[in-house]
């Protein structure tokens, strides 16, 4: 495909998603009846429920099924001096340049390369011009050579702790989660008495102001992220990166994620953060290539030490079986290393949807096509849909109401529907993603069975009432 074509088909699949997700209610722009706000993004009552399914999945895998790893749920604000320390105060930016011709602000790092003192072409004002680069990027937006200088411009969101701002009242929303972790280390250790290697996971918010927001929620300012930073023995820190990473990949895979496209990639020795010895991201291909879903990193025991010099405190952990090397007795006093997996949910989400979204053309037999999103069971945010055939036969809807509480009582989210023709409704919940429809009809009154359909090939079975929540129950687990 040539790169016009491909790149029309790419947005292409971007704007159906985008009119997906506000048609039926997955994610609407923030403050939409007041125009929006820029990078700001409501869930709806499907997105919500995907996100959900998301992060309760993460949580099952990294919490619930593991006996190492226990969860934390600290302040969104912590004191200032947590981002001193770890560096963000003073370094947590990116290179900020403007676009002279169309004004736009990009970041200089995610720019289009090219060659310094190269001639190129961009338009401006609707003519095609010719400029010379002194910088070895362009603007993203027009092509344009004719930037500002580039200026580093902090990520952190400032706000002030009580009534007045008094210069020392300057708090941060937090740009990560990992953090807390790292401050609470002892704490948690200490109280459910934690010996290396153990994780500490943490879901939530994180802020940061991003210079250049795209790609609808892939890179917003407010977003919800699902870290873990798991502490062990630093001789073991190569090894548990070799799991995480795995672990993380097949994460994405055992959730429906096509293997084909997503990868590992090491980053290269000048993309690494300076206290980091080793990291992987997990990189799904967007309908824009190949970019960032998950960081899988060695941070080394560069967080813990930076807390303990600045706090004063020790966040050593004492193994008392250890031989200490340098006296030759029992008992070492040392700082962990972590491995740390750190996803976005919000992006995670993203993925999810462009993943699992299919069209499919007319075929023989059905004169339309339809969309469909094949999420994953567990990910779908209705199970399944309860379907009276004719909504003027009260036996059929009060049966089919009847059906859905008792999906609901099961901790299954069902969803009742009576409106327009059966191809309608079964369209609508194809596009919300709902795994099994469940049809009462006349047969029914007769002989207490039901018609349940698939989603994915649209086969339709007819089987027990009795038997239906624990057919959809056992598909969901499966
Ligand atoms: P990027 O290179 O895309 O800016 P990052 O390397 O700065 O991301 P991390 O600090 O490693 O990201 O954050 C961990 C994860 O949090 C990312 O892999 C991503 O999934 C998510 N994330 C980070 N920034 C944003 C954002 N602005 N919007 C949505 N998700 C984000």
């Amino acid at each position: 495909m040539g790169d016009k074509k491909k790149n029309s088909a790419e947005s292409d699949l971007m704007q159906k998603i985008v009119g997906l997700c506000k048609r039926r209610g997955f994610v609407f722009q923030s403050s939409e009846i007041y125009g929006g706000l820029k990078s700001a993004y409501d869930y709806g009552p499907l997105g919500v429920e995907l996100k959900r399914n998301v992060m309760a999945e993460w949580w099952r895998s990294m919490v619930h099924e593991r006996e190492d790893v226990v969860g934390l749920d600290a302040s969104i604000i912590m004191s200032p001096k947590v981002w001193q320390a770890s560096g963000h105060v003073g370094g947590f930016s990116d290179p900020l340049v403007d676009c002279k011709d169309c004004k736009t602000r990009f970041r200089a790092d995610k720019a289009p390369v090219v060659e310094k003192g190269a001639e190129v072409k961009y338009r401006a004002q609707g003519k095609t011009v010719t400029g010379v680069a002194n910088q070895p990027y362009v603007c993203p937006e027009c092509g344009s050579p004719n930037l500002s200088e580039e200026r580093e411009f902090n990520l952190l969101f400032k706000t002030n702790l009580g009534p007045v701002d008094t210069g020392d009242s300057t708090v941060y929303l937090r740009p990560e989660t990992a953090q807390a972790m790292f401050v609470n280390f002892l704490n948690v250790q200490s109280t459910y008495r934690l010996k290396p290697p153990f994780g500490i996971a943490q879901q939530g918010k994180s802020f940061r102001n991003e210079i250049t927001v795209e790609h609808f929620i892939f890179r917003s300012c407010e977003f919800e992220q699902m870290e873990m930073e798991y502490f062990c023995p630093p001789e073991e820190a190569p090894n548990w990166l070799d799991y995480w990473k795995q672990e993380r990949f097949d994460w994405y895979v055992r959730l429906g994620c096509k293997k084909e496209n997503l990868r590992l990639r090491a980053h290269e020795d000048d993309e690494l953060a300076h206290y980091a010895d080793g990291c992987y991201d997990v990189e799904y291909k967007y309908p824009w290539g190949w970019d960032e879903l998950e960081g899988i990193a060695n941070r080394t025991n560069y967080d813990l030490k930076k807390h303990q010099e600045a706090s004063g405190k020790k966040l050593t952990y004492f193994d008392p079986v250890k031989i200490n090397p340098e006296t030759g007795k029992q008992g070492v006093h040392y700082l962990p290393y972590v491995i740390e997996p750190a996803a976005g949910a919000t992006r995670t989400v993203l993925m999810f949807l462009l993943d699992a979204y299919d069209e499919e053309p007319p075929s023989e037999g059905r004169k339309d096509g339809r969309v469909v999103l094949r999420l994953h069971p567990r990910l779908a945010p209705i199970k399944v849909a309860l379907l009276p055939l004719v909504k003027k036969d009260e036996w059929l809807t009060g049966k089919a109401r009847e059906i859905v509480k008792d999906f609901l009582r099961n901790g299954i989210n069902a969803f009742y529907d009576e409106k327009d023709a059966i191809g309608r409704r079964y369209a609508r919940q194809d596009e919300a993603g709902t795994p099994f429809c469940i049809t009462v009809d006349g047969q029914t009154k007769e002989d207490g069975t039901v018609t349940i359909r698939y989603r994915d090939d649209m086969r339709q079975d007819r089987i027990k009432l009795e038997e239906a929540v624990h057919i959809v129950t056992s598909k969901i687990r499966e």
